[in-house]
Order: C-alpha cells, then sequence, then structure tokens
C-alpha cells in the first residue's frame, strides 16, 4: 500500500475559531487541541495520512434533507437580521442553540467537511474519512436541536445514497441519533444503530428499543439505551451483541459512525462511565468490520479527553499505532499525563445493575429487530 492514502482527516483550523455563547459547554476549540495533538504526533506525516481542507456544503446539498425555509432563517439569523419566533426554530440566546455571528457559514463549512469525507470514501479515495467537526446528529430537518443546526450526518449519507450506496448509520455518542433516526425512519436503504444512555435521563429522551422504524423501514431503526455509569466492558458487550450481527445481514458498501465522546467518565452533561480504553476498543471494533467507513465527530464537552480519543481514532484509522506518552508540548492543553487513562474501578453492584438492564435491552433488541434480517 506504499504510496496510497490510508485515511483522511478533513479539518482546517477556521472550523475550531467560533463560540456559540459565552459559558457554551460546546467548545469548537477541542477540533484544534485533536488537530495539534495529532501534528504533536507526527500522525500527519506517516504513511497513507491525508489532510483536506473542507469546503462549504451547498444549498442544494443542504435541502436533500432541511427544508428551504429553514436554511434561509439560519442565514438570516447568522446575518444578525431578526426573525419572528426564531424559538420555533430551535434558536434562543440563552438556549442550547444560541445565535451568533457567522452560524450560518460556520455550519456550512462543518457539514461541507462530512460531505467531501462521504465523497472520498465514495470515490475510493481512501478507505476512511474522518470529519471531526461533524456528527451533529441532533438538528431536524426544520429546527435546531442539541447544539445541532444542520445535521450533516444525513446531508453526507444523501450523497452516498445518492450512488446507489448501502448505508448502515452507527452512532456512539451518549446521546440518541434522534435526528438521523428521523431522517430514514421509513426508509430501508439506511439502517441506523444507536447505543446511547437511555432517554429517561437524557435529551433527547428518545431511542427506546421500541422505535424499530415504520413502513418499509420497520426493522431497520435499531436503538440499545443504557444506564446510567455503564462502563466500558458493558458498553463493549451491547456493541457486540447487536453491531457485528446485523452489519452481516445488511451488507452496507459503507459505515457512517457517529464518534461523540461524551459517553466519557467525567463528561459532564452525561452520565456514561467509558474510560479511554473502551472508547478505543469501540473504534477498533469500527475498523474490524471491514467496510469502506465514513466517520464524523460528535458530542464531547471534557476537552481533556476529546482530543486524546479522536487523535486514538484517527491513529487506529490510519493503523498507527500511537504510544501512551504523549509529546513535548501538548501540556499546554491537556491535562492528562499519559494518551491513555489509568486504570479506573467500578463498584460491583453498579456494573452489575448496568449490565443487567443492557443485557435486557439487547435481548429485546434481538427479538424486535433480528428476526426481519433473518438473524435470531
Ligand atoms: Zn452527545
Amino acid at each position: 500500500m506504499a504510496g496510497e492514502h490510508r485515511a483522511a482527516f478533513v479539518y482546517e483550523d477556521v472550523m475550531s475559531r467560533h463560540v456559540l455563547s459565552e459559558g457554551h459547554p460546546m467548545r469548537p476549540v477541542r477540533l484544534q487541541y485533536t488537530n495539534a495533538l495529532l501534528r504533536a504526533y507526527g500522525a500527519f506525516d506517516a504513511p497513507g495520512a491525508l489532510v483536506i481542507e473542507p469546503r462549504p456544503a451547498s444549498v442544494e446539498e443542504l435541502t436533500t434533507f432541511h427544508k428551504e425555509f429553514y436554511v434561509e432563517i439560519v442565514q438570516r439569523l447568522s446575518n444578525g437580521d431578526s426573525v419572528e419566533q426564531a424559538h420555533r426554530f430551535g434558536f434562543s440566546n440563552d438556549g442550547d442553540n444560541p445565535i451568533y455571528k457567522g452560524m450560518y457559514q460556520a455550519a456550512l463549512l462543518s457539514t461541507g467537511a462530512s460531505v467531501q469525507a462521504a465523497e472520498l470514501v465514495a470515490d475510493g479515495t481512501v478507505p476512511v474519512a474522518f470529519a471531526p467537526a461533524g456528527g451533529l446528529h441532533h438538528a431536524m430537518a426544520g429546527h435546531a436541536s442539541g447544539f445541532c443546526v444542520f445535521n450533516d450526518p444525513v446531508i453526507a449519507i444523501n450523497v452516498l445514497r445518492k450512488r446507489g450506496k448501502r448505508v448502515v448509520y452507527i452512532d456512539i455518542d451518549a446521546h440518541h441519533g434522534d435526528g438521523v433516526q428521523a431522517a430514514y425512519y421509513a426508509d430501508a436503504d439506511v439502517m441506523t444503530i444507536s447505543i446511547h444512555e437511555g432517554g429517561r435521563w437524557l435529551f433527547p429522551g428518545t431511542g427506546d428499543v421500541v422505535e424499530v422504524g415504520r413502513g418499509d423501514g420497520e426493522g431497520y431503526s435499531v436503538n440499545v439505551p443504557l444506564f446510567p455509569y455503564t462502563g466500558d466492558e458493558v458498553f463493549l458487550d451491547a456493541f457486540d451483541a447487536v453491531v457485528p450481527p446485523l452489519i452481516e445481514a445488511f451488507k452496507p458498501d459503507v459505515i457512517a459512525t457517529q464518534l461523540g465522546v461524551d459517553t466519557y467518565l467525567h463528561d459532564p452533561l452525561t452520565h456514561l462511565a467509558l474510560t479511554t480504553h473502551g472508547y478505543e476498543s469501540a473504534i477498533e471494533r469500527l475498523r474490524a468490520l471491514g467496510v469502506p467507513w465514513l466517520a464524523f465527530g460528535g458530542g464531547g464537552y471534557d476537552l481533556d479527553a476529546v482530543p486524546r480519543c479522536w487523535a486514538m481514532a484517527y491513529a487506529i484509522m490510519l493503523g498507527l499505532e500511537l504510544p501512551n506518552e504523549l509529546p513535548e508540548g501538548v501540556d499546554a492543553f491537556l491535562e492528562s499525563p499519559m494518551l491513555r487513562d489509568g486504570q479506573v474501578s467500578m463498584e460491583a453492584d453498579v456494573e452489575e445493575q448496568t449490565r443487567t438492564f443492557a443485557r435486557e435491552r439487547t435481548e429485546e433488541v434481538r427479538e424486535r429487530i433480528f428476526p426481519f434480517h433473518g438473524l435470531s
């Protein structure tokens, strides 16, 4: 494979410079830290690495999912124009989706990066492309939601579908991938699988196993809710029980994955308890599926964990082993003394509770979903 591109990283620093609002938990600077950490490790000089500067998405691309009126409203708000009842479209200055100058351009660029990643994979330029600014899985066709203005996973998957590709979307963010599920709820050409903290404890409140899809799409929406405090082992067991058999049955041409890091045990917004070890193993499992791979970022509000986890993810895509010892200079933005976490132990009764809950949910998935795919 000498000389061939192995993994694309679609990013430029302008994507990390905007601030949503003072004190907002979504901090785009985490992308800059990820990029700086990978650079310090020399990852972009490794064989097969390919860094691509993104271009903005076009309105035509956006409207494969979003309503035209909504795209216009985002543009007007971004320009500082007043819009009657902006809250109807998910925006408010003190809420999850604040209005800020340049919001439209920032959203176009992160969506465009995901589209470009999709094109690189569809063209066969690379077997895997990672767009870390993407993964904004909550945005709906006509309104913003959960820090997400445009749903880049849907826009990018639509690019793949236009080329006749069958896609499985796999979402390992702590939150349910509700916007992507909604886009393909009645569609058998895209399967969505979301593994997340259960909706009774966390935004957006959906993602129960009973949400299996509708009409032609029945059996193609897959949800594995997990109990708060679920850790590495239980998370990975749930993944193994559901994802590989469904991939085997559906035989996608491409997997599209949302790689949120808010499953992390110190994430300030959620209650799952994964360490870097669980995250890294999940990424290794995605690679082992052996399918052309489009990867997005996603949530992640612990700024010490996100750069480490996404650097590990890109290294796995490249087939590069990152030493645990951090390169010089990264202590300017990382607190952790090492790339990977130390040992974290969990109380046995808590772990037992999370295990029982996960086992019941995966059993339910096997009962409700597997028969649609000839699996038992
Ligand atoms: Zn999330």
